[in-house]
């Protein structure tokens, strides 16, 4: 058969259905479904359960592809970064930051990204294309071929973790992104706990406040700035969904989810680093009461980009200054710098790598 489905990206139901043309009982699907997710086989043969004749099958009907690793490289902290080609020469970079004994897998839901934030070496890029389900959800898939993590208890993983803050921008992506979040978190199959993906957007105000109804995984918000004239400065989106908009959303989401909302501040010389920012970000959050949590990011320098990363000690000042006040507000270590694997370092373009 030349146009064969793709089965990575299909929902169980969608895989049900496609079984019942092929004239299977929809227990088949559960059967698949574990021998692809569970245990990660890319090959119909080795499907054992099932008789020769429906493998030959299938393999007729379905392809079951992964994205080809063209390029890989190794950081001096370990962090691990390849660059992924997808079936039509599409790439994206995905980068694995260990810890003692786990870590996060960071991936990708666009080649390139339309939001064009300042200090983000992928918003320097245009945007290519979206990503299907089953391009997001086979990254994490590649990582774990490399790392032997298929058929792995929670508490032996190393992939322990996902954040989704690779290229682009999730919520621009938001169908397949539910798609994806509901495959990888399926208890019969890759079964990562969405307590263990972390989604991030730069503010696409529409999404924010069903987020825990429509995904339920944890989300953190790309805030960086204290006041709405610096935001706009650095990130575009800011101009369609005004900081003022972006807050009550948060706050919405936190009515509708409880609990607190996490947001990243990327901390840039003289530009929002100040003890005034600090002041005006935590007047901010009383004003629209917002329950936040913030994780202050050090800035990534990349070639062409103007801004300067505060120095250490403007970090720790701003840091003890939120937590004076009750603000969780850790400081994030950047991982990976030396092989521009760290966070807004990713393009995908071989020759960075
Ligand atoms: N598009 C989404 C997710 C991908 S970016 C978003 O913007 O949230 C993941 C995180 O890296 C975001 O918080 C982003 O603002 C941050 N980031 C971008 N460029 C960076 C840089 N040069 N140094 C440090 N963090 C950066
Ligand atoms: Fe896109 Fe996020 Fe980079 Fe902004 S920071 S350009 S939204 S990937």
């Amino acid at each position: 058969m030349d146009n064969k489905i793709e089965l990575i990206g299909l929902s169980k139901e969608e895989l049900q259905e496609h079984l019942k043309q092929l004239g299977e009982p929809a227990f088949r699907a559960k059967q698949i479904w574990q021998w692809v997710y569970f245990y990660g086989k890319t090959d119909f043969e080795e499907m054992t359960n099932l008789s020769k004749s429906l493998r030959e099958k299938l393999s007729e009907y379905f392809e079951l592809s992964r994205p080809k690793i063209v390029a890989e490289q190794i950081s001096t902290d370990k962090t691990h970064k390849w660059l992924l080609e997808f079936k039509d020469g599409q790439k994206v970079e995905m980068v694995y930051i260990p810890e003692e004994d786990r870590g996060a897998v960071c991936i990708s839901t666009q080649v390139g990204c339309a939001m064009g934030c300042k200090f983000c070496h992928t918003g320097s890029q245009r945007l290519t294309r979206n990503l299907t389900a089953g391009e997001i959800v086979s990254q994490f898939m590649v990582a774990r071929d490399v790392y032997k993590e298929w058929n792995l208890k929670e508490q032996a993983r190393m992939l322990s973790n996902i954040v989704v803050m690779g290229m682009g921008e999730p919520f621009q992506n938001y169908d397949n992104l539910v798609r994806a979040m509901k495959i990888i978190s399926d208890g019969e199959g890759i079964a990562l706990s969405k307590r263990r993906i972390t989604v991030s957007t730069s503010g696409i105000v529409p999404h924010i406040p069903n987020f825990d109804k429509e995904v339920g995984t944890k989300l953190a918000v790309s805030l960086h700035a204290s006041n709405n004239d610096l935001r706009s400065q650095i990130m575009p989106i800011n101009k369609k969904y005004p900081l003022p908009e972006l807050m009550k959303a948060c706050h919405q989401y936190q009515e509708n989810h409880g609990g607190y909302i996490t947001f990243e501040y990327l901390m840039l010389q003289n530009f929002n680093d100040t003890y005034e920012h600090a002041t005006e970000l935590m007047n901010l959050m009383k004003q629209y009461k917002i329950n936040a949590k913030f994780n202050l990011i050090a800035f990534n320098p990349w070639p062409g980009c103007d801004f300067v990363p505060s120095s250490n000690n403007r970090i720790h000042a701003f840091s003890e200054t939120l937590q004076k006040h009750g603000f969780s507000a850790p400081i994030r270590t950047p991982r990976g710098q030396d092989i521009l694997a760290a966070c807004g370092q990713l393009k995908s373009q071989k020759k960075d790598l």
